[in-house]
């Protein structure tokens, strides 16, 4: 039996299944699901749409004396069973998925003060427990102290594939090459930056799903919290 709401922290590579495990997660337990690499990706948008992003580099100042206009909320919906991501009150789940996004994100997030402002807000979001956070700091920045932290990877290959069905069921025209250069891209990026770089926290557990399904990752999951008395 669940004793308390935990915080269930889970980091990991880019488009490796984090998120789609954190849902089912959260779903399972009635917990809350946080996703901050769209939190990340809406403060990105925001900068490429006010002109604070060209050809890749970042106007930092001008970002910085813009970013308390940023305000990031999510809504579940339960038709479509997400939490959709607003950006200053308009619906941007799509715009940030798109790879002009992805190409920008790694870049705007390696900067220390937008990283400390949206730990603070992840921070004020979880604290009471009863939440299913992913991203790449997860456990070793934002919720040192959490119940459970899983470290998910994958080969890059096969994330780059999963991408490539992802966006290609949603119509988009695009190609394996580049979304698989995106990937590793990101890899790199996350894990040389200077701040917060993605890495293992020494008490995470690894899930490597390179060949596991939905199921077997969520079966494995729970076991790990009945094990500890979280679920
Ligand atoms: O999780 P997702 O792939 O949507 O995250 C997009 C990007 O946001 C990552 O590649 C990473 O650069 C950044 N990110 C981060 N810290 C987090 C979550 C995401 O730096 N906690």
């Amino acid at each position: 039996m669940q004793d308390r709401k935990a915080i269930i922290a889970i980091d990991g590579h880019s488009s490796c299944g984090k998120s789609t495990v954190a849902k089912d997660l959260a779903k399972e337990l009635g917990y809350v699901y946080i996703d901050t690499g769209a939190m990340y990706r809406s403060v990105t948008l925001f900068a490429m749409n006010n002109g604070f992003v060209n050809n890749g580099t970042i106007d930092e100042g001008g970002l910085s004396k813009n970013l308390e206009k940023v305000n990031i909320s999510f809504k579940y919906q339960p038709e479509e069973k997400i939490n959709e991501t607003f950006l200053n009150g308009e619906s941007v789940e799509d715009a940030i998925r798109g790879l002009e996004v992805s190409n920008n994100v790694s870049a705007v997030s390696a900067i220390a003060f937008v990283r400390k402002r949206m730990v603070e807000l992840q921070q004020a979001m979880g604290n009471q427990g009863g939440i299913v956070m992913d991203g790449r700091d997860i456990g070793t920045v934002v919720f040192p102290d959490a119940d459970l932290k899983l470290f998910m990877t994958a080969s890059a290959s096969i994330r780059a594939q999963r991408r490539y069905d992802e966006l290609t069921a949603k119509g988009e025209v695009v190609n394996y090459e580049e979304i698989l250069a995106n990937v590793e891209q990101r890899d790199h990026l996350d894990s040389t930056r200077k701040e917060s770089p993605l890495r293992q926290a020494d008490d995470a557990l690894v899930l490597d799903n390179s060949d596991l399904n939905k199921a077997e990752q969520l079966e494995w999951i729970i076991e790990v919290l009945k094990e500890r008395n979280l679920a």
